[in-house]
């Protein structure tokens, strides 16, 4: 029996063996910087790459019905008795299998795989499962009324942002999709939210606690996460720092010094807790809340002109959030939130070299029209960010909106001239990305330096550009089908 390359006493299985034995015990001392990062990356892609080995064994297994003949009742059961996997691990990989692998129809022929970017991505060691996985849950909740090219529009989009993103961050930008794909929330509809919405406080305990849970809907959201991204910072509020920053409406934007930030060793669920403790001690009620940023604390949303014609779709909040056009609009005639209605187009602002620190209304242009940090792969939304001089300020750099752009304080420090700095630059008029800011990654995390854009808070632009790639693609293929038919269909009768 001929076993085509894998042999029949294992000869490519253990060549790998041989080989990953090897690098169990060869040292690493001799290896420069530039090495070690070589081998990591490597060791990832290799094991990444052994993720795809493992679902082609496990079609083969399945389609040569071998788990029946060896007594399991099912793919999971035989994964757990032979390799010995706990149900949640043998689940999980049956189930990826299920979305990536490629299956076989009755006659031998390959079926494609339900998710064919994710496929290719993980077959090219690019991806791990927790992407893939990640993807799959997302493209599962793409709405049944949606057309194939959607669906496969946002398989695309998150597999190409897999290769160069976290797999925490993918539910989140499906869930930007999610809201492009379904903006009336048709599969959830506010009866829906109505029903699910509610906040409980269980029984005090006898040490004092009471447990909290529930789920708010958009707009208690929305009110809420500019409150705390003022309140809950680090530094503010903090009990254990009498001499911090507390609570303060006369005072316009109470920033926490360094130093008490220094001296913040609260956890986020602490901060939060805090926060919403020392304001409703305080007594101080929403419009004498101040400023964050130099903006003031209020709830900014922004929604395009196309949506609100159309009254669908959805508004952005500064925080990140999202909030349905309708309740958005409902929200916005009320005094408080700062309603940005654009066109994406500039915003004409300009300072020049009159100071150095952003108005507040080119904060508001640049929340309005960037909704978060500008580094490729950032998910910080615009309320954690700080203004950011594209051309530095020192350098001749203005603070025009034109060399303005927001990034959140860890990716701001991110850019700086030494080894392993990052840099920025603003796109030129010809780029379809006018006026953006592009990033450009040390050596050590893209070697060949390509300047990239943050397309994270802006899924209906990738979506947009990713279903033109996709119409383009099939009519290419229709025109090769008309060229061939044209060539080897018989000639028409009347021809002749
Ligand atoms: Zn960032």
């Amino acid at each position: 029996m001929h076993s085509g390359g894998w042999g029949e006493g294992g000869e490519t299985t253990g060549a790998l063996h041989t080989t990953v034995t090897r690098l169990t015990t060869l040292p690493l001392t001799a290896l420069s910087d530039d090495e070690v990062l070589a081998a990591i990356r490597e060791v990832e892609r290799c094991a990444r790459l052994l993720t795809s080995v493992q679902h082609r064994l496990l079609v083969e297994a399945s389609e040569r019905a071998l788990p029946a003949r060896l007594g399991a009742k099912s793919l999971k059961n035989f994964l757990m008795q032979t390799l010995r996997l706990a149900g949640a691990d043998a689940g999980a990989r049956v189930h990826q299998a299920a979305w990536v692998a490629t299956f076989h129809d009755m006659a031998g022929y390959p079926v494609p795989p339900r998710l064919p970017h994710t496929a290719k991505a993980l077959a090219e060691g690019e991806i791990s499962a927790d992407h893939a996985r990640g993807i799959a849950s997302v493209v599962n909740r793409v709405p049944r009324g949606a057309t194939h090219q959607d669906r496969e529009a946002a398989e695309q989009i998150l597999a190409e942002f897999a290769r160069s993103g976290s797999p925490d961050d993918i539910g989140r930008i499906g869930d930007r999709i999610l809201a492009y794909l379904d903006p009336d929330g048709r599969l959830t509809t506010n009866t829906d939210r109505a029903r699910m919405r509610g906040i409980t406080l269980g029984r005090q305990r006898p040490d004092g606690m009471s447990p909290i849970r529930g789920e708010i809907d958009p707009v208690l959201r929305a009110l809420l996460d500019p409150v705390l991204a003022k309140y809950a910072r680090p530094g503010m509020c903090n009990p254990d720092d009498p001499a911090g920053p507390q609570v303060d409406a006369d005072r316009a934007d109470p920033a926490a010094p360094a130093d008490a930030t220094a001296r913040d060793h609260r956890t986020p669920a602490q901060r939060n807790h805090d926060a919403l403790k020392t304001l409703l001690h305080s007594g101080v009620i929403a419009d004498r809340l101040g400023t964050h940023r130099g903006v003031p604390v209020a709830t900014i949303l922004t929604m395009k002109v196309d949506d609100l014609e159309n009254a669908s779709g959805v508004a952005t909040t500064a925080t990140g959030g999202t909030v349905p056009l309708r309740d958005a609009l409902a929200l916005a005639e009320r005094s408080q939130p700062w309603l940005a209605v654009f066109d994406h187009a500039g915003m004409p602002l300009h300072l020049g070299r009159v100071k150095r620190l952003a108005s507040p209304a080119q904060r508001l242009a640049l929340i309005a029209a960037l909704k978060g940090c500008s580094r490729p792969g950032c998910n910080a939304p615009a309320s954690l960010c700080a203004v950011h001089h594209v051309l530095e300020y020192r350098r001749n750099g203005t603070t025009d909106v034109t060399n303005l752009t927001l990034a959140c304080d860890s990716c701001h420090a991110l850019i700086h001239d030494g080894p392993g700095g990052w840099k920025t630059k603003t796109e030129g008029p010809r780029s379809p990305y006018a006026g953006r800011t592009v990033w450009i990654a040390p050596q050590h995390i893209d070697p060949e330096g390509i300047p990239r854009i943050n397309h994270r808070h802006r899924a209906g632009e990738l979506l947009a550009e990713t279903l033109l790639r996709i119409h383009a693609r099939e009519e290419h293929a229709r025109q090769g089908h008309r060229r061939w038919l044209r060539t080897h269909a018989p000639p028409a009768p009347t021809a002749a």
